[in-house]
């Protein structure tokens, strides 16, 4: 739901977030509580379209990490938060729990490393399973586990929906939202900052730089040279729905130190996922995946569940983790009075979002940010209808009342053209933001039925030709004018 309106250039507000991934969404819903002009700058066309879209969607149990850094404290305390925000802002989350698994003696004294974090932590539930109790509860792991962890506070979540859901909430309790605003320079002035996004300017007291990959981009603008961010790229696999349920858990092997692995996923929405790949880039914009890639996970996937393979694969995408060069999250006050780091937050990032939020607020109020509660704040959404988790009878009694809960737009997921309608009043503006918030185009045949019609459905409710329509944003059009084409070379 972007604001069109823009802040008058000679009003000041308190906070800008730059940057709408999870982690700005998150923090400009929990400023919003507070009696404080907000502004988040997002540069794409909707917010959530950075790493936030493109993980592996976990929210970690907390018994992976040893006590001690940022990312393992935020991590433990934001999945704690997780099951009330889903209830509250209505997107999907399910705790299905973890396994980490070992294949000889020297994994089981890894795991038994894990028991003890969980321990020292309090985590309840992290205990050892033996192999009969592996067989029976996931029986179609590898025969050749010879024991495993298991992490009962572990989730899955839908993390687009989630990034909707955040920024929704923050706009309807008074966020100024401006996307396609990225920002080009800072200055200093005597009330702060002068922001310029999208040819536009922004008067602002503070500054939070969640502009992940490029927060060290967003820092050099104050003349700052801390942090600096490296990626590492992570490829994920989608398979089949045909697959649902073969794991109930999500399957870890047994970690090293430089990398959690490659996992075996139930994803919130039933789909399968393997990955990620954990593989430095210097291009911040490389999203290929590559056959080294796909041939590494589903190797080591196939190791853990033998029933998983390739040809099952129906969709593949990388993202790429913002590493801070101290390997932990970087969030905190900076040289430069009233800017703020929210930087390097690579993996858990997603899982330590609402923890994060909170850290920030207080770390503001620190500052001197009046933190006075505005009694209006309403931190509820309602949840968006999903037709395909409904029993048939309250889908006819919608579709009674409604006849576009009988039109059908995505055959494979379900998805009917009151879902399409809904998610373009909440904010949707491309085919890949109407995939996120429904589905459409999520299943086996990847859009080739319904692309066109969501299509339709978006440039009638923008009052435009299907020219118009981009998959994410300029630049991504799916069908061109003649004069849209680069000319042929001579
Ligand atoms: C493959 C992979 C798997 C992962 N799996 C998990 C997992 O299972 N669980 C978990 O907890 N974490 C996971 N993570 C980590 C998690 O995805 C990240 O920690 C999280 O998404 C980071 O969010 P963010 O808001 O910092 O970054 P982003 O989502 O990248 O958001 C930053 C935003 O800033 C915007 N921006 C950049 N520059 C500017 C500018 N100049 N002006 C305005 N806007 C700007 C970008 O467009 C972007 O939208 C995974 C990451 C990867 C890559």
């Amino acid at each position: 739901m972007p604001c069109d309106g823009a802040t008058q250039t000679g009003a000041v507000n308190d906070v800008t977030i730059i940057g709408g991934g999870v982690i700005g969404c998150a923090i400009a819903r929990e400023l919003t509580r507070y009696r404080l002009d907000v502004v988040l700058l997002e540069a794409e066309v909707e917010v959530g379209f950075g790493t936030s879209k493109s993980n592996s969607g976990i929210i970690h149990g907390g018994h992976h990490t040893k006590p001690g850094s940022l990312k393992s404290e935020l991590a433990w305390a934001g999945n704690q938060r997780w099951v009330t925000l889903a209830e509250e802002l209505g997107f999907g989350f399910r705790r299905n729990g973890d396994l980490t698994v070992a294949f000889d003696d020297a994994d089981l004294a890894t795991l038994e490393q894990i028991v003890q974090y969980g321990s020292d932590r309090g985590i309840p539930g992290v205990d050892m399973w033996t192999p009969e109790q592996i067989r029976r509860m996931e029986p179609n792991l590898n025969p050749d586990i010879v024991g495993a962890v298991v992490g009962p506070t572990a989730g899955v979540v839908n993390p687009y929906e989630a990034c909707f859901a955040l920024i929704e909430c923050a706009v309807a309790n008074g966020l100024e939202l401006r996307v396609s605003a990225p920002v080009t320079a800072i200055e200093r002035d005597e009330d702060g900052f002068l922001v310029t996004a999208g040819g536009e300017t922004v008067r602002t007291r503070t500054i939070v730089n969640a502009a992940g990959l490029y927060a060290e981009r967003v820092a050099r603008m104050v003349g700052l040279l801390e942090p600096t961010i490296r990626g590492r790229k992570g490829e994920e696999y989608l398979l089949d729905k045909r697959l649902e349920g073969i794991v109930q858990r999500t399957i870890f092997p047994c970690p090293t130190p430089n990398s959690k692995g490659i996992l075996v996923i139930p994803t919130f929405d039933g789909t399968i996922m393997v990955g990620p790949t954990a593989q430095p880039v210097e291009d911040l914009e490389d999203l290929a995946t590559t056959p080294e890639g796909s041939n590494a996970v589903f190797t080591q996937a196939r190791r853990l569940v033998p029933g998983i393979s390739e040809r099952d694969c129906i969709a593949e995408f990388a993202g790429i983790r913002a590493v801070a060069s101290r390997d932990d999250f970087v969030i905190g006050p900076t040289a430069v009075p009233g800017f703020f780091n929210v930087a390097g937050i690579q993996s858990p990032g997603l899982t330590a979002a609402p923890a994060i939020a909170e850290m920030v607020a207080e770390m503001l109020g620190e500052d001197g940010l009046d933190l006075s509660l505005r009694p209006e704040f309403r931190g509820t959404m309602p949840r968006p209808v999903h037709v395909a988790s409904l029993p048939i009878e309250e889908l006819a009694a919608l579709a009674e009342e409604d006849r576009r809960y009988s039109h059908v737009v995505c055959r494979c997921e379900l998805v009917t053209e009151a879902e399409i309608d809904e998610a373009i009043l909440r904010g949707a503006r491309t085919l890949d933001g109407l995939k996120f918030r429904t589905r459409a185009g999520m299943g086996r045949c990847q859009g080739g039925f319904c692309t066109s019609r969501c299509m339709q459905l978006l440039a009638q409710a923008a009052d435009t030709d299907m020219t118009a329509i981009t998959k994410r944003g300029p630049g991504t059009w799916v069908v061109m004018q003649p004069d849209q084409l680069e000319p042929e070379p001579a």
